[in-house]
């Protein structure tokens, strides 16, 4: 097994700083094969290879849970426009004229602006499948071009109002689905099914989409009452209440995370907590569209594990999950007046480790059988600072001050991507000439 040690000024594990400490990666599948002292290292794997990160913190990769990569292309276009209007003329206007290559180049820049920000893994939620799979397969590629882990949330959407590229029927989307799901099971790639909300997604979509997930044992994602035209909708329709609705199908349970959960009453998530499913919360995004705010304590206490999530970059409008940490703690807190109801662990956590059981993969963790994806903090940055010698303030600081200067390093699956703000595996212009190649072609009238 060929084996790479990791050395850095210390290591955060289990919510410690832990100095003297090295890592042993196994470079052919990317697990953290050991976590000890570097003695005991260098000398059992004398002859590996060494990557020594200096002066930096190493961190765990955070997870972005929930993307939709090729709207980082529509950012700052029609925005501060009632949803609609904005829906209208942005996402409905300029994702049809998306070609294969748009695709690619609005997903590899999504990656890669997210990855310098320290996000390691994304679960990307994609419906533009205007070109069938070929669509999902530039998502796949623009991630193995720049290093970061994909889960690739193929969606599924029957709702004939959007544009056509959206839309397939349940038969189609179950198969080309099935197909990338049996392609595509770990690793750096793995796809999920997604069927993609109650206004987007028929019932016996929602039902074919949750029947994968448990077939071929995977978490399935829904977008579930980001706004209450939905609950509204759903009450019209069903007299009843989105997730109660989505229970009365036999849908709720381990397989499902719900993404958003602006609207749902405590009995729902409740609901939730009992039957094991999951809550992907975007806080900047239900902010920028002006959702509303998501009942976070009430999800805590009835133990529905939080993962979050970035949304897409042009309803947040940045494409960080630290950032998305900083404000699940102080948005909770000014809805709630109580200054505990989300601490720093909690977003740590939840920007972390809780991505692992969303996406269901050994991410999120600093542990042996782990995968290697790290981040590289520099405590010289004054964002980072002050920092004592029992070093309490690093994990505030980490969640609440800390900028992107701070993130000098970045490694997925134990490969360094990203070094001083620089990406490695390709070159920053080659992104940035794609996005305004793909720019020019977009804005042709
Ligand atoms: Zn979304």
């Amino acid at each position: 097994m060929p084996i790479k040690i990791i050395q850095a000024a210390a290591f955060f594990i289990d919510n410690t700083l832990q100095e003297n400490i090295a890592a042993a990666i196994d470079t052919h599948s990317g697990d953290i094969k050991e976590i000890a002292s570097p003695d005991i290292l260098l000398k059992k794997y004398s002859a590996s290879p060494k990557e020594n990160w200096g002066d930096l913190v190493i961190v765990p990769g955070s997870v972005n849970a929930h993307n939709h990569s090729f709207q980082s292309l529509l950012r700052g276009i029609a925005a501060d426009r009632p949803f609609l209007e904005w829906r209208d003329n942005s996402l409905y206007k300029y994702s049809p004229r998306m070609r294969l290559d748009d695709i690619y180049s609005g997903a590899l820049f999504a990656f890669t602006e997210m990855m310098k920000c320290g996000a390691t893994t994304v679960s990307d939620f994609f419906y533009l499948h205007q070109f069938g799979s070929e669509s999902d397969e530039a998502v796949v590629q623009a991630a193995k071009d720049c290093g970061i882990r994909l889960v690739l949330a193929s969606t599924m959407y029957d709702w004939d109002g959007a544009p056509a590229g959206y839309v397939e029927n349940v038969a189609a989307a179950v198969e080309r689905t099935e197909k990338l799901m049996k392609k595509y099971s770990g690793g750096m790639t793995k796809v999920i099914p997604a069927p993609h909300s109650l206004h987007a997604a028929s019932p016996d979509m929602i039902k074919a989409g949750h029947k994968l997930a448990k077939k071929y044992n995977t978490p399935y994602h829904i977008h579930v009452a980001e706004e209450m035209f939905e609950v509204e909708q759903v009450q019209k329709e069903h007299h009843t209440t989105p997730l109660a609705y989505l229970d009365s199908l036999n849908v709720v349970d381990k397989h499902m995370s719900i993404i958003h959960g602006v609207w749902l009453n405590e009995n729902e998530i409740k609901t939730m907590g009992e039957k094991g499913a999951h809550l992907i919360y975007c806080p900047s995004s239900n902010m920028f569209l002006a959702d509303g705010i998501s009942d976070i304590p009430c999800y805590l206490q009835n133990n529905v594990p939080i993962a979050l999530g970035s949304d897409g970059a042009c309803g947040n409008n940045r494409i960080s999950v630290f950032e998305e940490m900083r404000m699940v703690s102080i948005l909770q807190k000014a809805k709630t007046c109580d200054a505990l109801c989300v601490n720093y662990n909690d977003a740590f956590t939840m920007g972390t480790s809780n991505g692992a059981i969303v996406l269901d993969l050994p991410i999120g963790k600093i542990a042996a059988g782990c995968k290697a994806d790290f981040v590289g903090i520099s405590i010289s940055d004054f964002s980072m600072q002050p920092l004592t010698q029992k070093g309490q303030q690093f994990l505030p600081n980490l969640i609440y001050s800390m900028q992107p200067t701070a993130i000098k390093r970045v490694a997925v699956n134990g490969q360094t991507t990203v070094i001083n703000n620089t990406l490695t595996n390709i070159a920053d212009k080659r992104v940035l000439d794609l996005v305004h190649s793909t720019m020019q072609h977009l804005e042709k009238d």
